[in-house]
């Protein structure tokens, strides 16, 4: 252990190098040029061999040769899921299916899938973006990582997994669940790096702390989770219980996956890879783009993929976007941490909530652990908020009711909502072995 002795605390942000320091500092114009070159030639690629882009670019009057400037992007057509789900399966790829690499899909709601297909040359880019944000977050060749991404269709696992091996480091592909097995695993292998959901850090955190293990003394050192939104209460929680630098990492299956955009030393918003993807921040109720540093929907539209272009795909995902200088020497935007997903926001009552500004309000409470659940339910013609939180090992059931009456009160100041608190007993809430569900909402459905 040695020098490990005084770095209790977990949570010094690690040296780093830059991989691609080249492209990684690359002046903003010469970025916005090298944008403009990929964009038009995405456009064109699109409009060639997608006939759903092609149908859309012909209505809207644009031709691939339209697009002079970055800022023409705003006259393109969005994307969104529903244009997968509707053109399932290969309907959206622009290359014939035998000349992929590699086929993912995430099970959506309604029932139809969602596929996103690779090429040889797609996956290549991905390992390469993948390996950047590993080493942006402060992983090294050589390093042990310890991969509780879920492997299979999910892009999470192979994701993480490929860029781990484009780094040169050591990947011990453990997926999700027998979590006592995790442990033991990261103890005995001395992984410097956990790559996992947040809600799974903290139930691997919990496993430990009830098998003995302190894994603060591990050799952990570098923790890049994402997956979900998560507030700076959990990631002080994860980083206290694991010992760790812990990153935000963020990344979706319709454009990529997991490492579209990675958190550097100064933690103050994500660095997004823009010599493969161009981000804009628009209005999601009206569609127009919103200037720089509003909060708004994020809309992404890829520069380099194969097999599947997307132009502006609207992500659903609330954040605001700066591109000032970062004390890390990159010059790639930084989009800030996300807010919520535009699907999960709640209207309690007139007012926008996202369950991640509830768990900010919770995570730290005197008397009650990290673990929640949120229960919508329509009274009358209301949104109905309860929120069951646990309590914390050894606190009597007595302290239950001052518990709750506590935190309603702190979510009322902190969000200007009233909400239902339930404290539950300890292990009551179920615990992630991939990605939360925190929220039941028990609403009548709307018909679609
Ligand atoms: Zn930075």
């Amino acid at each position: 252990m040695g020098h490990r002795a005084s770095l209790h605390l977990g949570t010094a942000a690690p040296t780093r190098a830059m991989l691609h320091a080249d492209v990684e500092t690359l002046p903003r114009e010469q970025l916005a040029d090298l944008q403009l070159q990929r964009l038009r030639a995405t456009v064109a690629d699109a409009y060639r061999h997608v006939p759903l882009h092609r149908a859309r670019l012909d209505a809207a009057g644009i031709a691939p040769e339209d697009i002079r400037s970055l800022d023409d992007v705003a006259h393109l057509p969005f994307t969104q899921k529903s244009d997968l789900r509707d053109h399932y399966p290969f309907g959206l790829f622009a290359r014939p299916v035998d000349q992929l690499a590699r086929l993912h899909a995430s099970s959506g709601t309604t029932g139809v899938p969602t596929v996103v297909g690779y090429t040889a040359g797609d996956l290549s880019r991905w390992a390469d973006l993948m390996a950047r944000s590993l080493a942006c977050a402060g992983a090294r060749r050589g390093d042990i990582v310890h991969n509780a991404y879920g492997y299979g269709l999910f892009t999470g696992g192979l994701g993480v997994h490929s860029g781990a091996e484009r780094l040169g480091a050591v990947v011990v592909p453990v997926s999700g669940g027998s979590t006592e097995r995790q442990v033991q695993l990261l103890v005995d292998f001395r992984s410097r790096v956990l790559c996992s959901t947040p809600s799974y850090a903290l139930t691997i955190a919990e496993v430990a702390e009830r098998l003995g293990v302190d894994l603060r003394a591990s050799a952990l050192e570098v923790g890049l989770f994402g997956a979900e939104p998560w507030s700076a209460g959990m990631r002080s929680e994860i980083e206290s219980r694991l010992g760790l630098h812990a990153v935000d990492i963020y990344g979706l299956s319709e454009i990529m996956g997991p490492g579209v955009a990675c958190e550097c030393a100064a933690r103050n918003g994500l660095h997004g890879w823009e010599d493969h993807f161009l981000f804009e921040v628009i209005d999601p109720a009206s569609g127009e783009p919103l200037p720089e540093g509003e909060a708004g929907e994020l809309v992404i539209t890829t520069l380099t993929k194969e097999a599947l272009p997307m132009l502006r795909y609207r992500t659903r995902d609330i954040t605001r976007l700066a591109s000032g200088r970062c004390d890390c020497g990159r010059t790639h935007q930084r989009i800030l941490r996300i807010t919520g997903r535009n699907d999960d926001m709640l209207i309690i009552r007139g007012v926008n909530v996202y369950p991640s500004q509830l768990e900010a309000a919770l995570i730290g409470r005197p008397g009650i652990a990290p673990y929640y659940q949120l229960v919508v339910e329509r009274r009358g013609t209301l949104d109905h908020v309860g929120v069951e939180v646990e309590a914390q090992a050894g606190i009597a059931a007595e302290a239950h009711a001052a518990i709750a009456s506590d935190v309603a009160h702190h979510i009322k100041s902190m969000i200007g909502i009233t909400t239902e608190v339930r404290v539950r007993a300890t292990g009551e809430i179920p615990r992630s072995e991939g990605k939360a569900v925190r929220v039941r909402d028990l609403r009548p459905k709307v018909p679609v």
